[in-house]
């Protein structure tokens, strides 16, 4: 697995920086921001690959899935073609995300504007919170 990219800025510059409860911790150079992925050769946990699966039921790309979790988009799609996952079809909105820490969750939520009509979904992601929300209800 190469270095992931920066949940944050999508910066490809990454540093390692240390192991925090198994997992590989990185650091971004750009903006500082520190993000856990599954250590190296590691047998995946079953935890990323439900979460990997609910973002392609989402409608997330595999490229999105693996810059997100960290995990390689091959094997995203080969749980997809092990559980038998068909995502209904959808061209008509498509979801964006962000990643926050607690601190910057809570911010977020405080603001009735940013919860409203988007079809908002919050999931836990390693020391950080990822929010979905979709375009469609935007305006
Ligand atoms: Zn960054």
């Amino acid at each position: 697995m190469k270095s992931p990219i920066c949940p944050q800025c999508q910066n490809e510059k990454v540093i390692k920086s240390g192991v925090v409860k198994e997992r590989q911790r990185y650091q971004c150079k750009k903006c500082k921001y520190y993000f856990t992925v599954n250590k190296i050769g590691k047998k995946i946990d079953n935890y990323y690959v439900i979460k990997a699966l609910q973002l392609y039921i989402e409608g997330v790309s595999y490229r999105e899935i693996e810059r997100i979790l960290g995990v390689s988009h091959v094997s995203v799609m080969n749980w997809v073609k092990k559980y038998k996952i068909i995502a209904p079809e959808n061209n008509e909105y498509r979801p964006t995300y962000k990643v926050f820490n607690h601190k910057e969750l809570i911010e977020y939520l405080k603001e009735d504007t940013n919860t409203k009509g988007a079809g908002m979904l919050i999931t836990e992601l390693g020391d950080k919170y990822m929010l979905i929300k979709w375009e469609r209800f935007k305006d």
